[in-house]
């Protein structure tokens, strides 16, 4: 099959449920909870055993859950968070609800994530957190970062939207190489369940204080109100928000989560085939992966070089125009209206080049090497 013979497009993401999943769900629909209940509990239960975490803390979306952690870090107002400009804009979102200030820090060239000497240099007096993005599933420079964080007593939290299933020195992102990690379930991620995320700590105090959050700060949850033989009267010591996760979800998770290796491992070898392929270019990057690290290739993503015969937008055309959607690569979030302070300008050198630069190619578990094929040829047409 050449490009030319394609009938549809291929897309660039897909997210991959079964039947599994359609029984797991109806199941909940017929027993009468469909809200936060025991399908969440046990859900939370194997996430935490899968990543190894002590604790893992279901919440609505991975946007909800950082706006928690931050929180649950005491992060607030006058308070400065550093984070990369090289990501998607919740990440930045999530620092602003928690009434604290964003400041973005610029990128390592190779692996798009956090530059640490670029880290030290953004570190003042007013700086909180660190928010660590593991871009598109590649682990950051979590030690590196940690041991500055710790020199000057600021805490780490992990954007892990994009990082389930990924590896740092040989174990799962979620472990304690921080003191949260929060994961996303929006079905352009790897695991979905339609919208959801997840926070997993190794802190207890820290855990208890997140399931309360979810939930309008609820010192009681609905579900040990329901499973008490006592009348349970509540109480509300503080602000909370209503960031629960359904156990429609969760059901369609618990399934997700029994696929993941397995799809983890698919998403591995079309990578790889891609970069084995790709190598042939000299007008492209393919992605690395630092030894020691595992990348889940939650997106496979491509960085243009000078001598490209196409601009990155012509290139992305062309490929539409011939049945193969792209998306272009990771935004930068300063240049979005909200975050485009003037005394941003020309800070972000290796952001702006990756942004403009880049592009996504089509990957998804159900994804053929045929389809895979069409791709590569695509690209090689337009070489
Ligand atoms: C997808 C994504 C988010 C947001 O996740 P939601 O579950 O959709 O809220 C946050 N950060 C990064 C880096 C992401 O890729």
């Amino acid at each position: 099959m050449s490009a030319a013979t394609l009938t549809k497009t291929i897309p660039v993401a897909r997210p991959f449920i079964g039947r599994e999943e359609e029984t797991a769900v109806l199941e909940v629909l017929r027993s009468g909870w469909v809200s936060q209940g025991p399908r969440v509990a046990e859900f939370e239960r194997q996430f935490a055993q899968y990543v190894g975490a002590a604790h893992a803390v279901a919440v609505s979306s991975c946007t909800t859950g950082l706006h928690l952690a931050l929180v649950a870090a005491d992060v607030g107002a006058g308070n400065e968070v550093l984070c990369p400009s090289l990501s998607f804009i919740a990440t930045a979102n999530a620092i602003r609800y928690a009434g604290a200030t964003p400041v973005f820090v610029d990128v390592d060239p190779a692996t798009y994530n956090l530059d640490p000497a670029c880290v030290e240099a953004a570190i003042t007096p007013r700086t909180k957190a660190i928010l660590i993005v593991h871009q598109i599933g590649l682990p950051a420079a979590i030690a590196e970062i940690s041991e500055i964080a710790s020199r000057y007593g600021v805490a780490v939290i992990e954007d892990a939207a994009c990082a389930i299933g990924s590896e740092y020195q040989g174990q799962r992102i979620g472990q304690p190489h921080t003191l949260m990690a929060c994961f996303s379930f929006h079905p352009r991620k790897i695991l979905t369940t339609g919208e959801g995320g997840m926070i997993t700590t190794s802190d207890e105090k820290i855990a208890d204080r997140i399931r309360k959050l979810r939930q309008h700060a609820m010192s009681v949850s609905d579900l040990a109100r329901h499973s008490s033989s006592q009348i349970v009267t509540e109480s509300y010591p503080e602000v909370g928000y209503n960031y629960r996760m359904t156990d429609m979800q969760a059901a369609l998770g618990l399934v997700q989560l029994q696929r993941l290796e397995e799809m983890i491992a698919r998403r591995r070898y079309l990578a790889s085939r891609y970069s084995e392929a790709l190598a042939h270019f000299d007008w492209l990057v393919p992605p690395v992966e630092p030894s020691g690290s595992r990348h889940n290739f939650q997106s496979y993503m491509i960085r243009l070089k000078d001598n490209a015969p196409l601009t990155r937008d012509q290139l992305m055309q062309e490929m539409l125009d011939r049945g193969i959607s792209t998306r272009r690569g990771i935004m930068a979030i300063h240049r979005e209206m909200p975050y485009s302070e003037e005394r941003w300008t020309n800070r972000f050198p290796e952001t702006d080049s990756v942004t403009d630069n880049c592009i996504i190619l089509p990957l998804f578990h159900t994804m053929t090497e045929e389809e895979q094929d069409c791709v590569i040829d695509c690209i090689r047409q337009l070489s």
